[in-house]
């Protein structure tokens, strides 16, 4: 969102001031098609060139995306300029000894792109509007219509998120002029479009909203904003958690969006070892919109409690500025280039707590925290094995592996920082306090978990679960999902299978899974006195699973309307007390018996441990 408050702009030649804006106040909306009228002289240009950053304002503000422009600095604006705005000119502004794919190009290149990249997305505008087939046509080969065309494909070849356009068609008779036209509003789908006009019927006809300007000042808005107001808010991220950045979410988008998805991942992951204002900083960068700081700040204590885990690094370390000694002596117009320390940085800053010590005081007399905590809950790294008969075969649930050939582990330990925030498994714990969780949700169908094997469906907020879920439950066909996986880590085009089909409350409830031990996949083997692993054998495995123990299904829960918080993470969610059996289990099974009575041999080889 683009808001203009007060924006004072003039221009001084010799003795005489000339008002160009005279505190101009106006909000625009993140998707809309404005049409800028006003006589010649009456301040558009300038309004244009200040809100995408050609020209500065004297005083007043821009706020982009929530944020003051008062100090950007020239290399903040360069960035907003390059990665934000798109300009067209009535004069089109074309190179005319290059060709138009080398017209289009060009402002790639600025950016940075890679050659063989640049021109495969220069292509792609510039088919986008209609000139697909004359690409290495010189400039002065075409029509003013086509050369506007051409400034068009330029202007969107990054992708900005506003495109600003000074009198396009002000040089194009009146066929034309329609055809531009045309190609603008389907720009505007999906972003702001500002155009200037001296075309009250083009604007009339094409532009969502019509700003009269005259003087300076605006003398009327067909369609003003108000952010205050409530409409089109900025988008509310409840349960902004572990569960809306999940795989299953980017899988329900199409696996082409993923790779963009496993970069915004990567960056909450970071985010969660930074800490709070981190992770508010860091989403509120990587998706542009301001709002989300205030609602993670809300949100984040019940989401992203504080967490003390056994590693972490220490990254601000890495954002510290050089040292002197990193310096060196260079920068100071000698031929030195020094060296900035970022891998020894990184690996010094990487830290472990001991969690055993912390533990024994949290727990002792000394430690005052719970009185002002909720409640503190440890967790051990345990992942219950989980599997499912599917069909006439097993399939594990938990921890999945169906994403591994696309580079993606699931692992539920949440002992390090980077599993603990791109955990793509649909089974999470419940935390141990009911009152951290049981008040934000509503139960519709049966009830919260009260042994260690039953579990709850937890739904998003807005009532709805991801694919990838239902894949797990196997309510839908665990073939299709590794289809589309194996289909898209070939980098071929992915089928992607259509399903309107909604569920009902009854299709969750009484869903059963299988519970397997950790221990009983090793079985002894007396000739050798040594352990063997039986998890490759399928009849092995497919015995186990069939006599396992079922986790069953036995409530469904959502978030309540209005809840500030919503902690679970969507998908299913077992009992607290479940970890807490798999640990018993192994401690009482022979095998970790065994292993724990002689330390130093390895049950498996009958080897001492290098
Ligand atoms: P429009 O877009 O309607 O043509 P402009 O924004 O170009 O209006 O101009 C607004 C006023 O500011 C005009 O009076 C113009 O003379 C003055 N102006 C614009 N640019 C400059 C400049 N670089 N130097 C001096 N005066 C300028
Ligand atoms: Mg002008």
């Amino acid at each position: 969102m683009l808001q203009l408050k007060k924006l004072h702009k003039e221009y001084k030649t010799g003795d005489l001031i000339q008002v160009a804006l005279n505190d101009v106040s106006l909000n625009l909306r993140d998707n809309e098609f404005v049409a800028i009228l006003g006589p010649s002289g009456s301040g558009k240009t300038t309004l244009l060139n200040i809100i995408g950053g050609l020209d500065r304002y004297d005083s007043g503000d821009l706020i982009i995306n929530g944020i003051s422009t008062k100090k950007y600095t020239d290399r903040d604006w360069d960035s907003y300029r390059n990665h934000t705005i798109g300009f067209v000119f009535q004069s089109y502004n074309l190179i005319p000894h290059q060709t138009i794919l080398a017209n289009v190009e060009l402002a790639l290149t600025i950016s940075g792109v890679p050659s063989a990249e640049r021109k495969r997305r220069a292509t792609e505008a510039l088919e986008k509007v209609g000139l697909g087939n004359q690409l290495h046509k010189h400039p002065g080969e075409m029509s003013g219509g086509q050369m506007q065309r051409v400034a068009i494909a330029r202007a969107l070849v990054n992708n900005p998120d506003i495109l600003l356009a000074d009198e396009p068609t002000g040089a194009l008779d009146s066929e034309t002029s329609i055809q531009v036209m045309e190609l603008l509003k389907e720009v505007a789908r999906d972003r702001l479009v500002v155009m200037v006009t001296h075309n009250p019927e083009l604007a009339e006809r094409y532009a969502t909203r019509i700003v009269k300007l005259r003087d300076g000042v605006i003398r009327s808005d067909s369609r003003p904003y108000d952010p205050e107001a409530g409409e089109l808010a900025p988008p509310v991220h409840k349960n902004m958690g572990r569960s809306s950045m999940s795989m299953g979410t980017a899988l329900h988008l199409s696996f082409n969006n993923l790779r963009t998805k496993l970069a915004r991942t990567l960056l909450t992951s970071f985010a969660g070892s930074i800490g709070i204002i981190g992770i508010a900083l860091i989403l509120a960068l990587s998706n542009g919109v301001n709002g989300y700081i205030a609602d993670v700040e809300q949100n984040t204590l019940s989401e992203y409690p504080l967490q003390i885990l056994s590693g972490g690094m220490d990254l601000t370390s890495l954002f510290a500025p050089p040292s002197k000694s990193d310096a060196g002596d260079g920068g100071d117009g000698t031929d030195t280039v020094t060296v900035r320390q970022l891998v020894a940085k990184m690996v010094s800053g990487l830290t472990s707590n001991d969690l055993t010590a912390l533990k024994a005081y949290l727990e002792s007399e000394d430690c005052t925290i719970r009185e002002d905590a909720t409640s503190i809950e440890y967790s051990y790294g345990v992942t219950p094995q989980i599997y499912r008969l599917d069909g006439d075969g097993i399939r594990q649930v938990n921890p999945d592996n169906t994403l591994s050939a696309l580079g993606i582990s699931s692992s539920s330990s949440t002992n390090d920082m980077m599993s603990s925030m791109m955990n793509t498994s649909v089974f999470s714990a419940l935390p141990e306090e009911p009152a951290l969780y049981q008040s934000q949700y509503e139960v519709r169908a049966g009830r919260w978990p009260e042994r260690y094997n039953e579990c709850v469906v937890v739904l998003d907020s807005s009532g709805s679960i991801t694919d990838y879920a239902l894949y797990a439950m196997g309510l839908r066909d665990s073939a299709e999902l590794d289809k589309m996986v194996q289909q898209f880590a070939q980098n071929q085009e992915v089928d992607v299978p259509v399903d309107d089909r909604t569920y009902t409350l009854d299709d969750f409830m009484g869903l059963k899974f299988k519970l397997v031990e950790a221990a009983d996949k090793y079985v002894y083997d007396e000739d050798y006195g040594l352990w063997k692993d039986k998890s490759d054998d399928e009849a092995f495995m497919q015995d186990l699973v069939e006599r396992s123990e079922d986790l069953v299904v036995v409530g469904v829960v959502q978030p309540m309307a209005g809840a500030s918080a919503a902690m679970l993470t969507s998908g299913i969610a077992y009992s607290s007390e479940l970890p807490a059996h798999v640990i018993e289990y192994a401690q009482n099974s022979l095998i970790v018996q065994q292993q724990l009575e002689d330390p130093f041999t390895n049950v498996f080889t009958g080897e001492e441990f290098g």
